[in-house]
């Protein structure tokens, strides 16, 4: 599957540079809308996986919405030309500045964290003469059996309000002025493959819309959040990921009321697929019990091997040569800084062109200036 890649063009672009198969992502977009095509179903893209112009634009006219946790995403949205009501806005940290903004752009809901945003909320809008929708976000205390850093929806967690304290909640949101109460929001975690983590989510929103329903409370707009995950070890085998099996879960577990709207909100698995960081091969350091290739991509270019060990397959584009055993690592001076470790790869040497796949969520947008390195560029097939 090296043919997918462009290298001759490779070879005369400056290396590290991310490269986004716009055909892959727009046959991704074209399955999640086949897949949720139920008029009640409303996708929302998160913003915060990738907010590269090009990758955005695409999805703005596959039609999708956005989930945003700032200001800046919000903006990147509607420049994107997303509308605003279909901007949802969550995180526990909102500023004035960027509530007002939201505020102002008219979006569709915010997703609330706390009572303390929910009173700020409700003073600016009266400030500005406004009504704001919002949904509470609920912490269902639901395990997604992921890795811990990305694990969202336990009680230990710092996201949204815990179920014991929700009614209260409830109440205080029917009674502020400034404030249109429209919905719940979930969201339990990231890169979840095992379906029955959204089964249990399901479940837990079940009892919760019996519990309102007993005290006369429905509300038009449900929102489960995202988290799907994707094949991480075989990107060409499974380039697309399993929404058939998640919506499914939805449509069958997921006990809706009368004319109940249902919000997703996907990341990961819309934008992984399609991205992969391209590096050059520097040096092959042989150690005395290692061979090193080091690569003039780092932990800056792509944390997410860094941060939480996660893994992206790398594939050497220019050679064909016989399996060696390496350890792919980066310049950056920290010991964390490795992609690869004992890693089966082709014959290799300085100047060639290696793509850490499926490094389209949460690669770019993550890349910092630590060692003062360049940020990397980026590139689309479309482009290249
Ligand atoms: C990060 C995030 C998402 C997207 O998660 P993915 O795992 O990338 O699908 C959705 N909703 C909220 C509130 C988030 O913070």
């Amino acid at each position: 599957m090296k043919g997918q890649f462009p290298l001759e063009r490779f070879r005369n672009l400056p290396t590290p540079f991310y490269f986004y198969d716009m055909n892959l992502l727009r046959e991704t977009l074209a399955e999640l809308n086949t897949q949720s095509s139920d008029s009640n179903f409303h996708v929302h893209y998160a913003v915060k996986a990738c907010a590269n112009e090009a990758v955005l634009k695409c999805i703005c006219e596959a039609g999708l919405g956005a989930d945003c946790v700032s200001g800046g995403e919000i903006e990147a949205a509607l420049k994107a030309g997303i509308p605003a009501q279909k901007i949802v806005y969550a995180g526990v940290g909102k500023t004035n500045r960027e509530i007002e903004l939201a505020l102002k752009a008219d979006i569709f809901c915010f997703n609330v964290e706390s009572v303390p945003e929910m009173e700020v909320i409700n003073e600016l809008a009266a400030l500005h003469q406004q009504k704001a929708r919002i949904a509470i976000r609920v912490n269902p205390n639901v395990d997604a059996h992921t890795h811990h850093y990305i694990t969202t929806g336990l009680n230990e967690n710092k996201f949204g309000i815990n179920l014991a304290q929700l009614p209260e909640v409830i109440d205080k949101a029917l009674h502020a002025s400034h404030i249109e109460l429209i919905g719940l929001h979930f969201h339990i975690g990231s890169q979840i493959t095992d379906m029955t983590a959204f089964q249990n989510l399901c479940v837990r929103i079940n009892e919760l819309q019996d519990e309102l329903a007993k005290q006369g409370i429905s509300l038009k707009h449900i929102n489960v959040g995202g988290g799907l995950g994707i094949n991480y070890e075989h990107p060409n085998h499974c380039p697309i990921a399993d929404f058939e099996g998640y919506f499914k879960v939805f449509r069958k577990q997921l006990r809706l009321r009368e004319g109940q709207q249902l919000h997703f909100e996907l990341g990961r698995s819309i934008v992984a697929p399609c991205g992969s960081l391209i590096c050059k091969v520097l040096y092959v350091k042989e150690g005395s019990e290692k061979k090193f290739v080091i690569v003039d991509a780092g932990m800056t270019d792509l944390i997410r091997p860094a941060l939480y060990n996660a893994y992206h397959r790398v594939e050497n584009l220019s050679s064909d040569a016989a399996d060696e055993k390496y350890d792919v690592v980066g310049p950056i001076c920290e010991s964390s800084d490795v992609f690869v470790k004992d890693y089966f790869m082709p014959r290799t040497s300085r100047g060639d062109i290696l793509a850490l796949r499926s490094a389209g969520a949460y690669g770019e947008i993550m890349a910092s200036r630590y060692n003062l390195r360049q940020l990397p560029g980026s590139y689309t097939s479309d482009s290249i």
